[in-house]
């Protein structure tokens, strides 16, 4: 399928002495796109674009705007920062306790462990949709998918963990996220549009 781009639509840039432009993309499927271009050469220095996804009326859209750089940076530090402590905790995870965990459900029938792993459906996924990624990727693959830290809590109350250096790296990873939070908000209610 082809895009289809209209004229560039020239607006005042950040500092006021040039432009940037916006061209609107859509398609024969009705997806619909804009391209933000700099042409001051000041503001692209100083100045990145910074896209996001949000949704308006129910369609789901990427909204753009000009972010000042040093926010822009502080924002990808504190990203970066999130990675790292994910991996951290991801790692230490499969590192003490992938055998336990698989060990934990050997020979217990799917729906026994879909019992466990939802607490008999008190969350996500459903009986037919566990059944279905157990049908695609096989169960140790469902299974391997929890140790991660978004499904830290899950594996910490299924085997009944007391492991304080995973508590601790679960609590830096909610504190970085809240960081990460706090800058997202601070950058984009000050982005120039
Ligand atoms: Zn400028």
């Amino acid at each position: 399928m082809s895009w289809e781009d209209s004229e560039p639509v020239n607006h005042a840039c950040p500092c006021g002495k040039s432009t940037y432009f916006v061209m609107d993309r859509s398609d024969d499927w009705g997806r619909f796109e804009q391209r933000w271009g700099m042409d001051c050469h000041q503001c692209a220095r100083n100045y990145r674009l910074y896209s996001y996804v949000t949704f308006h009326k129910g369609l789901r859209y990427e909204a753009h705007g000009w972010a000042k750089k040093t926010l822009f940076d502080e924002l990808m530090s504190c990203n970066k920062e999130c990675d790292v402590a994910r991996g951290r905790l991801q790692r230490h995870l499969m590192r003490n306790y992938k055998a336990r965990w698989l060990e934990h459900f050997a020979g217990t029938n799917k729906k026994a462990v879909w019992c466990a792993l939802t607490r008999e459906g008190d969350s996500y996924p459903s009986l037919g949709t566990f059944y279905d990624h157990v049908r695609r990727g096989g169960l140790e693959r469902v299974l391997m998918g929890y140790l991660t830290d978004r499904h830290a809590d899950i594996v910490v109350r299924v085997l009944r963990l007391k492991d304080e250096k995973l508590d601790a790296m679960a609590e830096q990873i909610q504190a970085t996220l809240a960081k990460m939070q706090k800058k997202e908000t601070e950058l984009r209610s000050a982005l120039f549009t």
